[in-house]
């Protein structure tokens, strides 16, 4: 894993792990999101290769078989998948590395990494949500009430995650990761080459 820190951040749909993500980015080198491959249609305004790559089922599943892929789950009839490569590459590099990724490949996930920190994002109310998937107009009535379906089942899992942070407003739910991903880089176990360098240059 190099020096580097890996990050699963979850939520439901709507719960705002975009904006929050990429307000936390902004600032700060050290952090990194992975993009993420999908067979869902792109939505207005999102652009290839930043927010997702998007690919059709026949590529998705030639880099699966191909064993490019780190883990990858299928989500309102759409499948979704995490490139191993960068995410190595960046760990390998000391990044801070964040996987915006639902609570099946969490799962995964953790199985494969027992180190990585994992972080639920919580809208601050069901009705906030609602609203925030309505106010993205890109979705017909059955599919938004498919993902508020989906959102119910995946906040109950929230218990699963080591830190649960509001996304009541951005700033709070930016402060809140960055406190964790900075609490994470003071631990210990993560600086032993420091702490045995200044121990033997005494
Ligand atoms: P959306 O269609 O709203 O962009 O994403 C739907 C869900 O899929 C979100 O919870 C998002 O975090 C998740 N997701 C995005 N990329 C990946 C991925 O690579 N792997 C997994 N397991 N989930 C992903």
């Amino acid at each position: 894993m190099g020096n580097g820190i890996l990050i699963i951040l979850s939520g439901p749909s709507g719960s705002g792990k975009d904006t929050v993500l990429n307000k936390l980015v902004e600032n700060r080198d050290d952090i990194k999101i992975s993009v993420s491959m999908t067979t869902r249609e792109k939505r207005q305004g999102e652009i290839d290769g930043f927010h997702y790559y998007f690919v059709d089922r026949e590529y998705f599943k030639r880099k699966i078989s191909e064993d490019k892929v780190l883990e990858f789950a299928e989500y309102a009839g759409n499948f979704y998948g995490t490139p191993k490569a960068p995410v190595d590459e960046m760990l390998a590099d000391g990044k801070a590395v964040i996987l915006k990724i639902e609570v099946q490949g969490a799962e995964k996930i953790r199985k494969l990494y027992p180190n990585v920190i994992s972080i639920f994002l919580m809208p601050p109310s069901m009705r906030t949500l609602e609203e925030r998937l309505r106010g993205r107009n890109s979705e017909d009535e059955e599919t938004l009430n498919h993902r508020l379906v989906i959102a119910r089942e995946e906040m109950r899992r929230a218990s699963e995650y080591d830190y649960m942070v509001v996304n009541d407003t951005v700033e709070n739910a930016v402060a809140g990761i960055e406190m964790i991903i900075n609490a994470e880089r003071l631990k210990t176990l993560r600086n032993k080459k420091l702490l045995s360098e200044v121990i033997n240059n005494v």
